[in-house]
Parts: C-alpha cells; sequence; structure tokens
C-alpha cells in the first residue's frame, strides 16, 4: 500500500524582516560554540503538528482561519537558558492574555478536529541559539517589543542537513 504524503507542519507567530535581524544578530553575538538560528527562522512556535497528511491541509487551514483573536503585543523582555535542551531564547516575563487566548482557541478547534499537536503545555518562547553551554553575560539583551497582527501555519522542510521554512498561510487578527 502506498502511503500517504505527509508534511511537517507548525503554527507560529512570525517576526517581520526587521525583528528577525535584530533577534539574529543578539543571537550571532551570544552564540558561543552553539547555532545561531538562522534569521529567517526565527519564530514563536504556537502548536507543532509534526508528520500530518497533506490531504489534511484544507481542513487545517479552514480551522486556523476561523480562530478570532486579537493583536498581540508581546514584550520579549527576557532572556533564557535551558538545559534540557541547550537552547538560548527570548520572551515574555509575563505572557500576554492575547497570546494565551489564542494558543488555547486553536489547539482546541485541532483537538476538536481530531488534529494531532504535541500536547505538551505552551510555554512561549523564541530560540536563539541551539547546542549552547549556557546563557553569555555579554552581550546584554535589549528588551524588544513584538506587535504580533498575524499568526502563521508553517511547513518545515529538511534538506541535508538545513531545516528551511516555508510560510503556507498567514491569519490576521481582528482589525484592532
Ligand atoms: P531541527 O529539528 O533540525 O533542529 P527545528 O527544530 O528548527 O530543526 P522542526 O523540528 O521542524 O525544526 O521544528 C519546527 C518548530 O517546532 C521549532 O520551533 C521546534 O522547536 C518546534 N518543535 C519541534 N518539535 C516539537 C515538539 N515535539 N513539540 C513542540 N514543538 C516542537
Ligand atoms: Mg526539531
Amino acid at each position: 500500500m502506498e502511503r500517504a504524503a505527509t508534511e511537517r507542519l507548525f503554527f507560529a507567530l512570525w517576526p517581520d524582516g526587521a525583528l528577525q535581524g535584530r533577534l539574529a544578530a543578539w543571537a550571532k553575538l551570544a552564540a558561543g560554540r552553539g547555532r545561531a538560528m538562522r534569521r529567517e527562522n526565527l519564530h514563536l512556535t504556537l502548536a507543532f503538528l509534526g508528520d500530518t497528511e497533506a490531504a489534511l491541509l484544507p481542513e487545517i487551514k479552514a480551522l486556523a482561519a476561523s480562530v478570532q483573536f486579537d493583536p498581540i503585543r508581546l514584550p520579549l523582555d527576557r532572556v533564557g537558558y535551558w538545559k534540557h535542551n541547550r537552547i538560548i531564547w527570548c520572551g515574555a516575563s509575563e505572557e500576554p492574555q492575547t497570546l494565551s487566548a489564542l494558543v488555547a482557541d486553536l489547539r482546541a478547534r485541532l483537538s476538536a478536529a481530531g488534529i494531532r499537536y504535541d500536547p505538551k503545555p505552551f510555554v512561549s518562547h523564541v530560540t536563539l541559539v541551539r547546542d549552547a553551554a549556557g546563557l553569555p553575560e555579554a552581550p546584554a539583551w535589549a528588551p524588544l517589543i513584538w506587535e504580533a497582527a498575524d499568526f502563521a501555519l508553517v511547513g518545515s522542510v529538511r534538506v541535508e542537513a538545513r531545516v528551511t521554512y516555508q510560510l503556507l498561510q498567514r491569519f490576521p487578527a481582528k482589525a484592532g
């Protein structure tokens, strides 16, 4: 029997190029022997679906389009280091309610439709450096504000050692 075609999918907040550029610049300086994320790959994962039947894409896009959410003002006011996965990340010391609500609604709709995703609780963060030994003392982190007016469905494609993300569709917030 032929195996169904799959795509590796996730939902994310996607920074504009200017914000990606700032984050990438800091990541490069902070990376040490770690691996700074490439500028164009920087994002905040909302729900990770992983390998998903491509035939489900129209349904997934439709349910994402039905999510009603307000624009998100996310202060990226801190950096951190997680030993268990050796990443350096940035994020908000207080998660805005607009973001929690978006994730809850999106995940609830995925669940209701029987679309599988990683059920680990959402911990909002942008991964900046992988394979890091720790958080460097320098450079200092300069807080940024991320104004997100949409979220995206993204496909993750690996070509040899390199992961490329393809924005499949963007879903705008309610007009604010
Ligand atoms: P690589 O796996 O090659 O290091 P990557 O992690 O950037 O690359 P993916 O594995 O496709 O690429 O992951 C896409 C996004 O989803 C990343 O933000 C990643 O951290 C996140 N992610 C991956 N696996 C999971 C998972 N099991 N649960 C939650 N988020 C995940
Ligand atoms: Mg991965």
